[in-house]
């Protein structure tokens, strides 16, 4: 029997990062499913690292360590095929649902088993990890049908850990999932589904475990009543008998379920803290004291280290009315840090003292135990530290620039605006331009080829020098002009060569970002990104990009498009500083971008790209907090893009075609094109024109460039005449989905000379003054005017 270890306040964990530090994961995956190594052998990748966290959390000291927060691809896939949801075309037939299955619900293919279309994948809340969405369909049945979490607790006990099972909770399940059925509520789901996690609890209390954690993040959003209610429903059912409850809430505020939340009958409340830190005062006077209430103080989601005698401050007086009842973790599961600090050995001294990753979080954690419990004197050095840390980050130079916050504290209206209304730049780029009628473009890259890495790697570690690098990427810009040039495109791009990432290409140049060596979390599956830590005051001490785009635009006399990726971009893709609004840190790298911008008009690049596709996946989860994002998000680009002349066409490029609920914040961009992705959801994006019209250019892709497959003429055609019954033919551009760094030379050259057909035929078609009866009178005009 494992009870709690009775101290005065308990210290847990919501959740470790299974990729392990090395992303041992990552390799065995990868090594399965081409065949390189067996089930076996994945099966004990798997148990090693599990025990490594498992182990790593004990020795750190915390009372209670999560068990299935591990999972081979998504917790959430993990908890549909623990209930039995999986889709039909899988060809499950009951009974425990095996590993292959479950890669082929996660990639469409595994070793064994038929390929099949994958799972749908999408971000969890605002983070950005993705998870598998749970299909559901009317009717459906629910069953036990992995043993996975059982194995797992029974591992974690056999290795005399007291384990804390980690499911996320039926509503938020079923919040995640989504229903192809219209207008099928998946809410009348929830009666079927009880039963299968009341035996689930009934099977871990049998295990003797004492504590469950019911992740439900929902509790951070806009709820609509029917959901409140089944909050209702499920917790009166599952608390009933079975181990006893802690619902964990994060990513947000859960203020306006207070009054839901109280009434269910669990036994514990996790919040988050460091995210919402101003509800603690109404989650404390809500929250009875005979029930645990778990703070989450430490931040989950980013990496920096704890200003511990401030977090004491407001834990003492809560810990002197809560007593043991009051416990301590992290704000989230720590699944979007990197593991461990200690590997990282290149960063300056002074930026890596300010840091934490998870294994640093966790022992802040029980320091904060040790503090309340047996009072600050016991752990006085590593609170000292943590004060000097602090001191230091707030006073260093390298963190802040005098010059650059009296800059954006200098910020005016004028810097947002261009010099006049989209319509008169647009005849005046026009003019200077002299661009035909459904103009060609691509979206940056292209083709990122064997031999571009290894030239690139090969000057990062010093095998070749400056001049040999600049040698070889001359050579590569220069083909990609002439192939475009060849292919007839009619705004070109250098192709970006020098660029392996388009946010570390610029976080690499501009003071204020770091980068670490092993600094990986999870994307979704076995991918892994390093987001750049944006530690400092951002500034740009030459320029970034001028001259290879100066080169590229010797090269040819079409118009040779600048590639930048924007501020918002830069920001939502970065670990981000905690000790200033997000908002004033964007401004910083709008102004440097702005700068850039300049530098390439002065330098004769006529039409320059503004990249922002992370532009909405930087929208707050509830959306009282939309405008307030939306306004500093549209004004960074303003200020990046505002500073040039009217002749001078400013391009954006976002990857997603869900627009429609903030079409009017793109629109206030005022970017003169914007170039977005629809190859495959035309329609999406044809109803958002269908109610807002959209002023300025527009470039929907045609050619979905995440396939290998090679559009036709004829299927590019059929969606620019779509296009054309929303968009004018003045305002329409004719150009892929996104960037081509992902395909083959071959592929890409097929594509693009049946996408710049499609926009001669258009041409023609709409010359020779019969163009499709859909499109109404503007073609006729400008037929005449040639
Ligand atoms: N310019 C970038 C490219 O072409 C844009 C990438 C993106 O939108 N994610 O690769
Ligand atoms: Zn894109």
């Amino acid at each position: 029997m494992f009870k709690t270890r009775v101290t005065s306040v308990i210290a847990h964990n919501l959740g470790f990062p299974r990729i392990g530090a090395q992303r041992e994961l990552k390799r065995a995956l990868e090594d399965y499913w081409s065949g390189r190594l067996d089930r076996s052998a994945l099966l004990r990748c798997g148990a090693n690292l599990r025990a490594q966290h498992w182990q790593l959390q004990q020795q750190a000291g915390l009372d209670l360590i999560p068990v299935g927060d591990f999972s081979y691809y998504d917790h959430v896939l993990d908890t549909s095929v623990l209930l039995g949801a999986v889709p039909e075309r899988f060809g499950w037939d009951g009974g425990a649902v095996d590993l292959d299955t479950y890669f082929r619900m996660a990639r469409g293919c595994a070793p064994s088993g038929a390929d099949a279309p994958a799972c749908e994948m999408t971000k969890w809340f605002d983070t950005n990890y993705h998870y598998l969405v749970p299909e559901l369909r009317p009717g459906q049945r629910f069953a036990l049908s992995s043993s996975r979490l059982f194995d797992e607790v029974a591992e974690a006990q056999a290795l005399g850990l007291n384990a804390k099972p980690v499911l996320l909770g039926p509503l938020s399940w079923l919040w995640l999932g989504k229903a192809r059925a219209e207008g099928f509520d998946r809410l009348r789901l929830l009666p079927a589904l009880l039963p299968v996690y009341a035996q689930v609890l009934a099977r871990l209390k049998a295990q003797s475990v004492d504590w469950v954690q019911m992740d439900e993040p929902i509790l951070a959003l806009d709820l609509p009543s029917e959901w409140r209610t089944g909050f209702h429903t499920a917790y009166n059912r599952l608390a009933a008998d079975g181990p006893r409850l802690l619902l964990a809430s994060y990513f947000g505020a859960i203020t306006s379920m207070l009054d839901t939340v109280v009434a269910l009958p669990v036994a514990g409340l996790h919040v988050d803290l460091a995210r919402a830190p101003e509800q603690l005062p109404a989650v404390h006077a809500a929250w009875p004291q005979a029930r645990v209430l778990s703070v989450g103080v430490i931040d989950g989601r980013n990496v920096w280290r704890a200003d511990l005698e401030q977090q004491l401050a407001r834990l003492e007086p809560l810990h002197a009315e809560r007593g043991g009842r009051l416990w301590l973790a992290p704000s989230c599961s720590l699944l979007h840090l990197p593991v461990d600090l200690a590997q990282e050995t290149a960063l300056p001294r002074e930026l890596w003292n300010s840091l934490a990753f998870a294994v640093q979080k966790l022992d802040e954690v029980v320091t904060l135990r040790r503090a309340l419990a047996e009072g600050r004197a016991s752990v006085r050095t590593v609170l000292e530290a943590s004060t000097a840390a602090a001191r230091a980050r707030a006073l260093s130079r390298r963190v802040h620039n005098p010059a650059v916050k009296a800059r954006v504290a200098a910020i005016g209206p004028e810097l947002t605006q261009r010099g006049s209304p989209y319509a008169v730049r647009a005849a005046r780029q026009q003019a200077a331009l002299a661009l035909p009628l459904f103009p060609t473009t691509t979206i940056g890259s292209f083709p990122q080829t064997a031999a571009i890495r290894q030239t690139r790697a090969a000057w990062k570690a010093g095998r070749i020098g400056d001049d040999e690098y600049e040698r070889r990427m001359r050579e590569e810009i220069a083909q990609a002009v002439q192939r475009q040039e060849e292919l007839g495109l009619d705004v070109l791009v250098h192709g970006e060569p020098e660029r392996g990432d388009m946010v570390e290409y610029f976080g690499e140049r501009l003071e204020g970002f770091a980068f670490t060596q092993h600094g990986w979390v999870q994307s979704y599956g076995s991918r892994c990104v390093k987001p750049p830590i944006l530690y400092g005051d951002v500034s740009r001490p030459a320029p970034l990009t001028v001259s290879w785009a100066r080169y590229a635009q010797s090269l040819t006399a079409r118009p040779m498009k600048g590639m930048l990726t924007g501020p918002v971009t830069m920001l939502q893709w970065s670990f981000v500083r905690d000790d200033q609004p997000r908002a004033d840190t964007c401004r910083q790298i709008a102004l440097a971008l702005r700068d850039e911008v300049r530098d390439l008009e002065a330098a004769g690049i006529r039409v320059i790209q503004i990249d922002e596709p992370a532009f909405r996946e930087g929208l707050p989860l509830r959306r009282s907090e939309w405008p307030d994002y939306l306004d500093w998000a549209v004004e960074c680009f303003r200020l990046t893009a505002g500073g040039v002349r009217d002749e001078t066409q400013i391009h954006t490029h976002m990857c997603y075609s869900e627009f429609n609920d903030i079409i009017a914040a793109i629109a206030a961009l005022d970017a003169d094109v914007i170039t977005i992705e629809t190859a495959r959801s035309q329609m999406e994006l044809l109803e958002a024109f269908r109610d807002y019209a959209y002023p300025n250019a527009i470039g929907p892709g045609v050619y979905d460039i995440h396939s290998p497959r090679i559009p036709t003429v004829a299927e590019m055609r059929a969606l620019l005449e779509a296009a054309r019954r929303h968009i004018p033919d003045a305002r329409l551009w004719v150009n892929p989905d996104c960037g081509l760094k992902t395909r083959n030379w071959p592929e890409v050259t097929a594509a693009l000379h049946n996408m710049v057909e499609a926009a001669r035929q258009l041409r023609a078609a709409s010359t020779r003054g019969c163009a499709d009866a859909a499109d109404p009178v503007p073609s006729r005009h400008r037929a005449g005017a040639g």
